[in-house]
């Protein structure tokens, strides 16, 4: 294993007690968030085995073994490699880009695979500073985009269809409706008020008859929020209308990101420094 430019190793940081090392586990493939039964297997063996039986979910959707002895580090990340795992997500090396899971009926746009292929462009890459991205598959942000490096939300653009409103109500309301008050059903029909409305689409989801359908799906990015110290939100950087423009996006974010930094500067710094024009051109 060897230390990266600044002094680390991706994956192993010093933990409690004194001496011994927590290992950082991700899974490219599907991604960290959804590890096969096998590999939960194989990181539950290594816990019984090398550590003290203990493992640790993180909030960036990775695995944490504690208590391990620097000489099995080598050892174990042979272990992990044989099933698709390697240790990583830590210091200034690129973060486990994360996402809601797949399976939440919310999601605009699933964005799981999203993941998994930003993961698999720039896992372990070395920037000037930390980089989280956070993938959101609605307004909720349940994986925090704005207060992310880079966020990313994805939108559903509805419409008014002509096929007839019964006037069941659904889509006016939480839960199953509209959050933020935005549809108005009176006797005179249904209206949307388009200033209100965050583009989350669960109105067409619930909507049986189809008066209202999804026209348009797209992703808004978000760059330069952090939580810690001294949280930032994030501010709204551009809307992109296909996942390969978005992944082309991101890909130039970070190349502007590594021109621009400086060392232990998050991207939010630089944005403080210099404004949001390095990231163009
Ligand atoms: S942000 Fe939306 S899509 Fe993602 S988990 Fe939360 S509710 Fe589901
Ligand atoms: S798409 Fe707009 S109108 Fe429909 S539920 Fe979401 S916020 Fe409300
Ligand atoms: S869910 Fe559809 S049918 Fe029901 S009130 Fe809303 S628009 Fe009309």
């Amino acid at each position: 294993m060897s230390p990266d430019r600044y002094g680390d190793t991706a994956g192993v940081v010093p933990g409690r007690p004194e001496g011994r090392a927590v290992l950082r586990i991700r899974a490219l493939e599907p991604y960290s968030s959804e590890f096969t039964s096998e590999q939960i297997g194989v990181i539950a063996d290594i816990a019984e085995k090398y550590g003290s039986g203990i493992v640790h979910v993180t909030p960036r959707q990775t695995v944490e073994v504690p208590d391990i002895d620097n000489s099995s580090i080598g050892k174990i990340a042979e272990l992990l490699g044989a099933c698709g795992l390697s240790l990583g997500s830590t210091g200034r090396h690129m973060r486990n880009v994360i996402a809601c899971s797949r399976w939440c009926l919310y999601n605009a746009v699933p964005v799981s695979d999203l993941a998994r292929k930003l993961n698999s462009l720039h896992a372990g890459r070395v920037l000037p500073g930390k980089m989280d991205i956070s993938l959101s598959g609605c307004d909720f942000s349940c994986v925090r985009s704005r207060t992310s490096d880079i966020g990313v939300i994805a939108r559903a653009d509805i419409e008014l269809t002509d096929k007839e409103c019964k006037k069941c109500s659904l889509c006016v309301k939480a839960p199953l409706g509209c959050q933020v008050d935005a549809i108005n059903l009176s006797d005179g029909g249904l209206t949307i008020d388009r200033d209100r409305c965050v583009r989350c689409g669960f109105c067409s989801n619930i909507c049986r008859p189809g008066t209202i359908e999804v026209r348009s799906r797209s992703f808004d990015v978000y760059v330069g929020g952090c939580g810690g110290i001294r949280p930032r939100e994030a501010v709204f950087h551009k809307s992109l209308d296909s996942e390969e423009a978005l992944v082309d996006e991101l890909g130039r974010i970070l190349d502007r990101y590594a021109e621009h930094g400086w060392e232990g500067a998050r991207i939010g710094d630089v944005i403080e420094k210099k404004g949001t024009s390095f990231l163009e051109g």
